[in-house]
């Protein structure tokens, strides 16, 4: 069985998934990140038949007809549902393995999971990628992923901060020696800000916004604190009161006020975890920063918010919507050696 695995091992392309709320990732060992798509599976709810995933389902969010359904199926971080979800890992790994090698053996397979996942939820993940064609699964928390994407030294007996703010939820972790010491996660990340904004335009300006356009506004011109330029833009979407479309100039400032809660529970569960971290592993950490990652990292101002409420420096990791995907990578690349950090599974015990 050995020998067969290390034969298949030299024609097989390994590959790493970031299975995010919002951003499905694929990294092939050898080649890099070869998919980058939204999480999103469009379904037609008469014939249960799934019509679209990835960026062809997600041009269809807000524009379906009644009986289509464009759904995500990880929303809250972990495998809500299942059997779409399935659908969408098999896809992608089919897409990976036909487009590439489909001479080549099945993958082996490494999938990040948000941290604190239940032993059921853990077992649908590995199963789902099973069934979609990976000859052997290897489950990575999405947390310590991220730290090896950013080029932590996790592995040292040192303490390294690494914050997460994917679209359903963020993740804070500090870690050392290969595990985690101390964490929070909480429901609260790029889709509640987009929310938020939807909620303001509703409540303060009577203009109903579809999700799209709240995400647009937030990219454009969205802050956690208080820029240089107050920026403007045209915010377009149905006016409530005649029904009918109204374009809205809205600022910076509005923004920053409409997803200032949401922000401000981020920094807070970055305080609490601090406060519950070992004084040696502090120190480390105020030596080398927190390091944010995830595509809320990118909001104008986080970095410099988190600094002043933590007095701690901050980094922004490099090209931070790939660092899990990207630590998925290395540890393809080296999984002799990095198989310690990863979740006990039925294929590495
Ligand atoms: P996940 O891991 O949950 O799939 P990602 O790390 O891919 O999430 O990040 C997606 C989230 O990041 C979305 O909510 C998106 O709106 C947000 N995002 C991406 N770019 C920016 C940006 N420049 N400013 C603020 N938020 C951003
Ligand atoms: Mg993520």
């Amino acid at each position: 069985m050995q020998i067969l695995d290390r034969f298949w091992g030299l024609f097989s392309h390994d590959i790493g998934i970031d299975l995010g709320t919002a951003n499905t990732l694929v990294y092939v060992r050898g080649k890099g990140i070869v998919i980058n798509e939204p999480s999103v599976v469009a379904i037609n709810q008469k014939s249960k038949q799934i019509l679209a995933i990835g960026s062809d389902a997600s041009k269809m969010v807000g524009r379906t007809p009644a009986h289509i359904v464009a759904i995500r199926p990880l929303v809250d971080g972990v495998v809500s549902d299942f059997e779409v979800t399935e659908q969408m890992l098999k896809y992608f790994i089919d897409k990976v393995h036909r487009e590439k090698f489909s001479l080549f053996p099945r993958p082996r397979v490494i999938i990040g999971i948000p941290y604190g996942v239940t032993e059921v939820e853990r077992r649908a993940v590995e199963e789902a990628a099973l069934n979609a064609g990976a000859r052997q699964v290897f489950l990575i928390e999405e947390p310590v992923a991220a730290a090896i994407g950013a080029r932590l030294p996790i592995q040292e007996a040192n303490g390294n901060m690494i914050v997460d703010i994917g679209g359903g939820t963020t993740e804070v972790a500090v870690i050392s020696l290969g595990g985690i010491v101390s964490s929070r996660s909480l429901r609260v990340a790029g889709d509640e800000m987009n929310q938020d904004i939807i909620n303001f335009a509703r409540d303060k300006l009577n203009l109903l916004l579809g999700e799209r356009t709240a995400e647009e506004i937030k990219l454009a011109i969205g802050s956690a604190m208080e820029q240089k330029e107050n920026l403007q833009l045209p915010m377009r979407g149905r006016d409530l009161v005649t029904g009918l479309p109204k374009e809205i100039i809205v600022t910076s400032v509005q923004i920053q006020g409409a997803v200032r809660k949401s922000v401000q529970q981020i920094v807070d569960a970055i305080r609490a975890t601090m406060e519950e971290t070992p004084p040696e592993l502090l120190a480390d950490i105020m030596e080398k920063g927190i390091i944010l990652c995830g595509g809320g990292a990118l909001l104008r101002g986080l970095d410099r918010l988190v600094k002043e409420s933590t007095q701690t420096t901050v980094h922004i990791a490099d090209d931070p919507l790939t660092s899990v995907v990207r630590g998925t990578g290395l540890v393809l690349e080296d999984l002799e050696n990095l198989k310690g950090v990863l979740v006990p599974t039925q294929f590495n015990p």
